[in-house]
């Protein structure tokens, strides 16, 4: 028999409220249209007003004058703007399917998900015009549409409007005077509003598709669990990329839907983001764990006057007790919690409320309102819970509204991670408490910089074409002093290569990967040669055995 936990926060979310541009408009803290929804580092406001029907304006030029019909997909390639959420909600509003690119891709990176996701237009940066270029034609994909028109929309918050050198136009050109009508889901738990890339548990990145029923429901989730932590009161720091679901669920989302402002903070920078907290007075900021490093250890922090924070919600990496005591102790206003979720669970499944901060410390929290779990072992058995008792460890599984529906295009590894039953396998270890879990170690391949995924198996393709190496295997090293995993690769050389010696081959490999990937999936762990990367009969890199030794060298350092 299953041992399910459950949520205890009464729900379940409603999961069939159509679009999800209607219900982030339902506006249950009565806040006021004129109210600032995004506000700019320079201090000017984007009203709920204006971006409501900003989005819809926008909305009816994608509709009418690119001819993009519901169903269609455009992606987002740009560092954080008051623009960005415009564009987004723009987007639902047309029944248009978003494909978020990391800001950080380089122009090969572009490549995959703009064929998988067979992305029409993408609204783009002014600076990341010449990447974008460049991935369109390393994706063979015409910089010309089929009705003519630039695939490329400059997508910019500065108030001039922009022009690029290859003809590119402002994305605000295409927004009309008149103003779309929702485009009405008539299936929320088919219709797609998201294409996210993630690796899941294994390989190169894949589309998670989320729907507008996924996005409801972990609003809705995230109101009843949250809606006592963050309200209309705070005033957010955001300082997380939006187009990672983090961001774009709390910031896009979750903040709109209680009327929370948000100051929108381009790319993360520790002293951007302090001096924003000072002079506009926020009051809570989501963080991933390297940056809870440096407000505890950075010098630069301590500059700055940040007694208007009361709250700092961490995700996307673990977070130890130390460092959150850390970070309090020298704050000591403020309260640090975490919460758990993966892209595919769109994204949160836990956290630990602001009222239990200290409760259970390291916990990343219980079940968020509407979901279910299992904690299980290699042959999909339960692990077994005894009440009051610290359960063993196994493999977290959720179930629940929030699951995404599949990987675009992969069947494959959709069955693989989702059973007949709707249990997805998150490829988490966790142990449990009292309805509180504890990630403990992580299954799968996935290695996360500063909260960023790094497939190793992207990593391993490119450097097996690298014309010294015979064979590869990439794993995440923990560096304590960033709180963050670092990818390293273990490397067995040809006769070429042995040839170099073990330094400056390990030298060569690290400089030539930071010229072909994006900063966050270079081998910051560095590289270290071995005779053999160790395997199981039937081939899998036993990454384990790796970690291990990675780990151990590491200690030792
Ligand atoms: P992503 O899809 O990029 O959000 O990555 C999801 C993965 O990040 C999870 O499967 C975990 O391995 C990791 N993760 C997210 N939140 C936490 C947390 N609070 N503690 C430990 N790992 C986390």
């Amino acid at each position: 028999m299953a041992q399910i936990i459950t949520s205890k926060k009464a729900g379940p979310p409603r999961i069939n409220r159509g679009n999800i541009f209607d219900f982030l408009q339902s506006n249950p803290n009565n806040v006021s249209p004129q109210d600032a929804a995004f506000i700019r580092v320079d201090g000017k406001q984007i009203s709920r007003a204006q971006l409501f029907s900003d989005a819809r304006r926008l909305a009816y030029g994608l509709r009418h004058t690119l001819g993009l019909q519901p169903g269609s997909r455009i992606g987002i390639f740009s560092p954080n703007s008051t623009a960005y959420p415009i564009a987004v909600h723009a987007g639902l509003c047309a029944g248009i399917v978003l494909v978020p690119l990391n800001a950080a891709y380089g122009s090969q990176e572009l490549v995959h998900p703009l064929h998988d996701a067979d992305v029409q237009y993408i609204l783009c940066h002014h600076a990341l015009l010449p990447v974008a270029r460049q991935g369109l034609e390393l994706a063979n994909i015409g910089p010309i549409s089929a009705n003519g028109r630039n695939r490329l929309w400059i997508l910019d918050e500065d108030d001039e409007l922009k022009k690029g050198e290859q003809g590119e136009e402002d994305v605000r050109i295409l927004m009309s005077e008149d103003e779309l009508e929702t485009h009405k889901v008539v299936n929320p738990v088919e219709e797609d509003a998201f294409i996210a890339y993630s690796s899941g548990t294994s390989g190169r990145p894949k589309g998670v598709q989320l729907t507008h029923s996924n996005m409801t429901s972990v609003t809705s989730a995230a109101l009843i669990t949250m809606g006592e932590d963050l309200t209309h009161k705070d005033r957010i720091a955001a300082v997380l990329p939006f187009n990672h679901i983090f961001g774009l669920a709390k910031y896009v989302h979750f903040a709109v839907m209680v009327g929370a402002p948000a100051v929108v903070i381009p790319r993360y920078d520790l002293d951007v983001f302090c001096s924003v907290i000072e002079k506009q007075k926020c009051t809570l900021a989501f963080v991933v764990p390297p940056i809870l490093v440096q407000l505890a250890k950075d010098p630069r922090a301590s500059k700055y006057d940040l007694s208007s924070l009361r709250y700092l919600f961490s995700g996307a990496a673990p977070l130890g007790s130390e460092l959150s005591q850390e970070v309090e102790k020298k704050y000591p206003f403020l309260r640090v919690t975490q919460g758990w979720g993966l892209t595919e669970t769109s994204p949160t499944a836990t956290v630990v409320s602001y009222k239990d901060y200290r409760k259970y410390m390291g916990s990343c929290g219980t079940l968020v309102a509407g979901l279910e779990a299992r904690i299980v072992d290699d042959n999909g058995k339960d692990v077994g819970l005894e009440q009051g008792e610290t359960g063993k460890p196994g493999e977290l599984w959720i179930r629940g509204p929030t699951i995404m529906k599949g990987y675009l295009n992969n069947k494959e590894a959709t069955d693989d991670c989702i059973t007949p039953d709707g249990w997805f396998k998150s490829g988490d270890i966790a142990i449990m408490r009292d309805g509180y879990f504890w990630i403990v170690d992580r299954k799968k391949e996935l290695i996360k910089f500063k909260g960023f995924q790094v497939a190793p198996a992207e990593l391993e393709a490119l450097l097996l074409s690298h014309p010294k190496v015979a064979d590869v295997a990439v794993v995440g090293v923990y560096d304590d002093s960033q709180a963050t995993e670092l990818p390293k690769a273990y490397i067995v050389a040809n006769a070429e290569g042995k040839r170099d010696g073990a330094e400056a081959l390990s030298s060569e490999i690290v400089e030539w990967t930071a010229k072909k990937v994006a900063n966050h999936m270079r081998l910051r762990g560095g590289v270290e040669l071995i005779d053999v990367i160790p395997k199981s009969p039937s081939g899998k890199i036993l990454r384990r055995i790796l970690r291990d030794a990675a780990a151990e060298k590491q200690k030792k350092n």
